[in-house]
């Protein structure tokens, strides 16, 4: 039997797999042949033979010729062996767990560079009235905060409207870069509540997505305006991926994994979105957004160190969040909701490593080969290796795809 079936019959089993424990399959989005989908394949298979068969793919995977493709596919079946062993019950430390899949050591951030973050907020917000910094925070955010009723009465208004600008702007900026345009059928927004993240694509193949958003969540303008670039970005793409994968018949491309060393390198550039376009929520407020944001990520990963790593309670993390990132503390118990080791229903939460991907796959690869790409008037060499070769999109294979820049 060829690669691409056996590989696609085995992620299949593992989506099956993951999806019974953590009720959350693997596979994120499958735009390759029916029959070898997730919900066609017959029989569950233990998770010993899973691992039997990812370790036979690795062995067959050394017979592939392109290098960036090889090194992909191979990183990818190991971050799913760690997730197999995780979810069938082996003790895995959190720390152990995260660098098995991601390939990023979970660390805390000390006392120092929380204090420096808190410093750029605290210089930032002296464009907000009053006296505090906590203080003048949680009343400018509380006036411009969305609602979920009212998000849900924007999805048809504005959030395309805002959808339909970012578009043009990919196509202003990154697409004029390319030499063939890429299908695109555009993207259905939804809402729904009782998820652990703030918004998801999913991408539904035959090149369209359903964008969602999470009306339980805390959104202000800001966020919600960061979330529709984010989330607009996986859109395209998953695109270009498609398209990739329909035109060289690379059936492991046709199924989009969570928790491997892509998604490191997919977060990241979805979170530099802002970047590639030049784009600014308000302008008098950029400075503080950005800081905001950035001592924000760093509370969330230092939360769910202490959550997954010191085994605090939820109230302690809660208190932590609202004093170290100034937030009220309703709004921080939500937060920790994407880290928690359970979820409400006591299963394995299968998103708590993911926290990882964001910050570091734009601080340490994506924003940085960006910068040394536009300083060296290489863009064109840049956007065409991340958007035409999808193997590039790996923290396995970023160095060798990107070494000319
Ligand atoms: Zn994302």
């Amino acid at each position: 039997m060829a690669f691409g079936e056996d590989y696609l019959r085995t992620v299949g089993q593992i989506g099956n797999f993951t999806r019974e424990v953590t009720g959350v399959s693997v596979i994120d989005s499958y735009f390759g042949p029916m029959k070898l989908s997730q919900e066609k394949l017959k029989g569950r298979w233990r998770p010993e033979k899973l691992l039997e068969e990812i370790d036979s793919l690795i062995e067959r995977a050394k017979d592939i010729d392109k290098e960036l493709r090889r090194i992909a596919i191979t990183s990818d079946l190991e971050s799913l062996r760690v997730v197999v062993k995780w979810l069938s019950g082996e003790n895995i430390p959190y720390a152990q767990l995260v660098e098995g899949i991601f390939g990023v050591a979970p660390r805390n951030f000390g006392q120092n560079e929380i204090r420096k973050a808190q410093g750029a907020v605290e210089d930032a917000s002296v464009v907000l009235k009053g006296s505090g910094v906590s203080e003048k925070i949680q009343r400018w955010e509380a006036e411009s905060k969305i609602s979920g009723d009212m998000l849900k009465k924007m999805i048809d208004t504005e959030i395309v409207e805002r959808t339909n600008e970012v578009t043009k702007l990919f196509e202003a900026h990154i697409f004029k870069h390319l030499p063939a345009k890429v299908e695109n059928k555009g993207i259905i927004y939804k809402t729904v509540t009782g998820e652990p993240w703030s918004g998801y694509n999913y991408y539904q193949g035959d090149y369209t997505s359903v964008n969602v958003f999470n009306i339980d969540m805390p959104f202000r303008r800001h966020r919600l305006m960061w979330t529709i670039w984010h989330e607009c970005e996986h859109h395209i793409a998953n695109l270009f991926k498609e398209k990739y994968y329909r035109k060289n018949k690379s059936l492991d491309l046709s199924a989009l994994l969570l928790h491997t060393k892509r998604c490191v390198i997919d977060e990241g550039t979805a979170d530099c979105t802002r970047n590639f376009l030049g784009l600014q929520v308000d302008e008098k407020y950029s400075q503080l957004i950005e800081s905001l944001s950035s001592l924000r990520s760093m509370i969330n990963l230092n939360v769910a160190y202490m959550l997954n790593v010191e085994n605090v309670d939820d109230q302690t993390a809660a208190e932590y969040v609202a004093a170290e990132a100034y937030m009220p503390i309703e709004d921080s118990r939500k937060t920790l909701l994407f880290s928690k080791p359970l979820t409400a229903n006591g299963k394995p939460n299968f998103f708590k490593p993911y926290t990882y991907t964001y910050f570091f796959g734009r601080r340490d690869y994506v924003l940085p080969t960006f910068q040394k790409a536009k300083k060296k008037d290489k863009l064109k060499e840049f956007f065409q290796t991340l958007y035409l070769n999808p193997y590039s999109r790996s923290t396995a294979t970023w160095k060798t795809a990107f070494s000319g820049i």
